[in-house]
């Protein structure tokens, strides 16, 4: 579905009935800060239409999708975590899907991570 989830706490940031902290907008996308931020950049950044996950995003609208992505890559930029032709000092995307993955906010969501060396496996 694409319209506003009713009880979704995306939608309703989305809506303005909640305010986050807001690092970036576009027409289609919004960038905000993780209010429990696990390093030193953690920032969401959401479609402004209500899809549940990833795969469901990309199914159903696959262009939304890879504006989600550059939102992202616009983001890491701005936090200067990369520049327009280099992925200097680095940042991770990590997005969650499902329950094994810990996903908990059912509205798809990009996390921006960066500010620190960041380990591998993830856990
Ligand atoms: P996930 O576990 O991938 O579904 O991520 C959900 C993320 O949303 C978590 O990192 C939470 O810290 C974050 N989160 C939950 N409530 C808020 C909020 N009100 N403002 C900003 N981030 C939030
Ligand atoms: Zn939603």
């Amino acid at each position: 579905m694409t319209e506003a989830a009713p009880d979704c706490l995306f939608c309703r940031m989305v809506a303005g009935d909640i305010t986050p902290d807001v690092v970036a907008e576009t027409p289609t996308t919004l960038a905000f800060r993780d209010v429990n931020p696990q390093a030193p950049t953690h920032v969401l950044v959401v479609p402004r239409t209500h899809h549940a996950t990833i795969g469901a995003l990309a199914a159903a609208d696959p262009g939304l999708a890879a504006e989600l992505l550059a939102a992202a890559q616009a983001v890491a930029v701005q936090e200067g975590l990369a520049t327009g032709s280099a992925p200097e000092p680095g940042w991770r995307l990590v997005v969650n899907s499902g329950p094994d993955a810990g996903q908990t906010v059912h509205h798809v969501h990009l996390h921006v991570l960066g500010g620190r060396g960041l380990g591998w496996p993830p856990g």
